[in-house]
């Protein structure tokens, strides 16, 4: 059985996840706005797997007999001012959720949670990763700066992008 204190802090991070989900359909949205269909396709994709850490978290609270709660998701902002703030924006987000992930992982120690623990392992890897990835991109990004041609192509490459 889960301890109250970390199935609290599960349910708080299910909440995160989702609205990660949540802001990058939205971003997706904005980018098919502004004809850049290969940058929604990447954070389609970025969606789908925010969707799949919450259901993680979901799963293996169920798995050890603790309650899911699902709180209300906050509304994601639906503009942005180009494409640069906008893959800012992915990169920061990520790296507020390694804090909270790392956070979490804190809790564990502290509520002696071995099972979370391991569990959270896979969490900490996969940050690594997707900073790794919203950091590549912006540094694309920042290199080609406002040359409209540059980001077409750099558009035509992220819309190859198939789910890991
Ligand atoms: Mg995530």
């Amino acid at each position: 059985m889960i301890s109250k204190t970390m199935q609290d802090a599960i349910n708080d991070q299910i909440n995160k996840e989702t609205f990660s989900s949540y802001l990058y359909l939205s971003m997706a949205a904005w980018f098919e706005g502004q004809n850049l269909p290969g940058f929604g396709n990447w954070l389609r994709l970025q969606a789908e797997e925010e969707r799949e850490h919450a259901m993680k978290l979901y799963d293996h609270l169920l798995e050890r007999g603790g309650k899911v709660q699902l709180k209300a998701i906050a509304a994601p902002q639906t503009e942005w001012k180009n494409a640069l703030e906008a893959v800012t924006e992915v990169l920061a987000h990520e790296q507020k959720v390694t804090k909270s992930i790392h956070d979490l992982y804190e809790t564990a120690q502290t509520e002696k949670d071995y099972p979370a623990q391991v569990m959270l392992h896979w969490f900490i890897s996969e940050q690594v990763e997707e900073e790794a990835s919203a950091a590549a991109i912006l540094e694309n990004m920042q290199r080609i700066e406002a040359r409209d041609t540059a980001i077409l192509m750099l558009d035509h490459r992220l819309s190859k992008r198939s789910a890991e």
